[in-house]
């Protein structure tokens, strides 16, 4: 099959979040797999790895009055194709900075859109399937067959949207609509119109042939008004279409017994001797008291819906029970502070370090004997995932994807491999932790979770067949 994603991010290519691996990372494996594979996206100031080294191919691309050069990469077995409207792109970040989202943003994922679609059709001689992910691609299905600027360009391709998180949405005042020169009937309820906004994801859930999320859980949960962000009733409209596929992990990056980064590596046969050397190690590297208790992880953004508030609130709970925590995460001002507080109260017991540090991260999944997700909501996770194949048990509330992969040991002694948070408050949180630490206290009961936990495969293969059944459901 020929299989087009359009995305505004992805490895090795430009990243802010998870979005970005994952749209590289399943490209990969669908190539790996004898499928010619693209990925269309903005060329941005510059790469992950600096300027651009390609040559721009011909012609250019006029969509409504924006011009885009089109630069190509084979990265792998994948395609990359770059679109360059440097007026448009060419910034220090891909959405906004610290002030906020760009005010043109609207006007810059439209024009992207329309590119794509153009491209797709001219440049690399058409798809049998568009895949979109997330609102910045969301104007494509809407856009396919309704839009005269596009003079008819791949009209009837089937497409598939995947939501990687709702609470993002590309949502714009009606100004939007000219500014972007989107088509005006296309603002009413059956289209981008969400009361009286233009909602750039509503256009895609409700005109894409199919919707994906990245669980199974999240799939259900975004048809409540709990999670749905005000979308549930669109998305209970196209309920039929929804299907959640769990997202892989990069066993390739993600692996202990290869981690460049890790003060010795260890495989399931050794992982008692490696964890115990890697938690030193950590804790030598933050300050904490160098004692045998259980060692707690955060890796995270610093968000709301990450719970880190709950956990900042947490912490003398936590530090009472006998156990130490290290915090690494960056994002929100505001928790980042209580989150800072909290651990200078307790030297030696609690250590934070702000900021994105890939390295810092590897060593924390591998020191540590917990990882706390205590997330209000979450799409998938990755990091329930990288703990459990470094032999670190999960202590996650119990949604989203959190659900799909995390079974209580407490339930479940013989099949669990991390712990469900019963409540999600600062207390709910220290008291599944304390009963978290009493696996932990014991040796034997630890080593069999470990395993098992380090046993289960988490890899892209199994995910990349589901998506391909789904493209081969809809060429049928
Ligand atoms: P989200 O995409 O919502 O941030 P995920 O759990 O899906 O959450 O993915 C988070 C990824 O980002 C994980 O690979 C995690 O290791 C990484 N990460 C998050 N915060 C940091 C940080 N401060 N430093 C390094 N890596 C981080």
């Amino acid at each position: 099959m020929r299989i087009a994603h359009v995305a505004s991010e992805a490895v090795p290519i430009a990243k802010t979040g998870g979005l970005a691996d994952v749209v590289g990372a399943l490209a990969k494996a669908l190539g790996h797999m004898g499928h010619r594979v693209f990925i269309v996206m903005p060329l941005y100031r510059q790469t992950m790895n600096g300027p651009i080294d390609a040559e721009p191919v011909m012609p250019d691309i006029d969509a409504g009055e924006i011009r885009f050069r089109i630069y190509r990469k084979h990265i792998g077995p994948v395609d990359y194709v770059l679109l360059d409207a440097p007026r448009l792109f060419a910034r220090p970040a891909p959405y906004g900075t610290s002030d906020g989202d760009y005010p043109d943003n609207p006007i810059r994922f439209a024009a992207f859109a329309r590119a794509a679609i153009l491209a797709i059709s001219t440049v690399i001689g058409g798809a049998d399937v568009i895949h979109c992910h997330d609102w910045q691609s969301a104007l494509v299905p809407l856009l396919l067959g309704r839009d005269p600027l596009l003079g008819g360009a791949m009209t009837g391709t089937p497409t598939i949207l995947t939501i990687h998180n709702l609470s993002y949405q590309g949502s714009f005042e009606p100004w939007a609509i000219d500014a972007a020169r989107l088509p005006r009937e296309l603002f009413t309820p059956e289209g981008f119109e969400l009361y009286g906004t233009v909602n750039y994801l509503k256009g895609g859930i409700l005109t894409a042939s199919r919707l994906t999320t990245v669980s199974p859980r999240y799939a259900r949960e975004i048809l409540t008004p709990d999670f749905g962000y005000g979308l549930e009733k669109v998305l209970e409209a196209r309920r039929n279409r929804l299907s959640g596929i769990l997202n892989g992990l990069d066993t390739g990056v993600w692996n202990p017994s290869t981690d460049p980064y890790l003060a010795r590596n260890y495989s399931r046969r050794d992982v008692t001797r490696g964890k115990r050397a890697c938690r030193a190690a950590l804790a030598a590297e933050l300050l904490l008291d160098d004692d045998d208790s259980p060692l707690v992880a955060i890796v995270s953004r610093m968000a709301e819906q990450k719970g880190i508030d709950l956990v900042a609130a947490a912490i003398d709970g936590i530090v009472a029970s006998g156990l130490r925590i290290a915090i690494l995460g960056a994002g929100d001002d505001a928790v980042q502070n209580e989150v800072l507080e909290a651990c200078h109260r307790r030297p030696g017991r609690a250590a934070v370090r702000i900021g994105y540090d890939e390295a810092h991260a590897h060593r924390s999944y591998a020191g540590a004997d917990l990882l706390l997700m205590p997330s209000r909501f979450e799409p998938c996770g990755l990091g329930q995932m990288i703990a459990l194949r470094y032999g670190t048990l999960p202590v996650v509330n119990a949604v989203g994807g959190l659900a799909d992969t995390v079974r209580d040991l407490d339930t479940d002694p013989t099949g669990g491999n991390g712990f469900r948070i019963a409540q999600l408050t600062p207390e709910g949180i220290s008291a599944a932790l304390r009963r978290a630490a009493k696996t932990v206290r014991n040796p034997s009961r630890l080593l069999d979770a470990r395993r098992r936990a380090m046993a289960e495969n988490h890899d892209w293969k199994r995910p990349a067949r589901t998506y391909e059944a789904l493209y081969t459901e809809l060429l049928a």
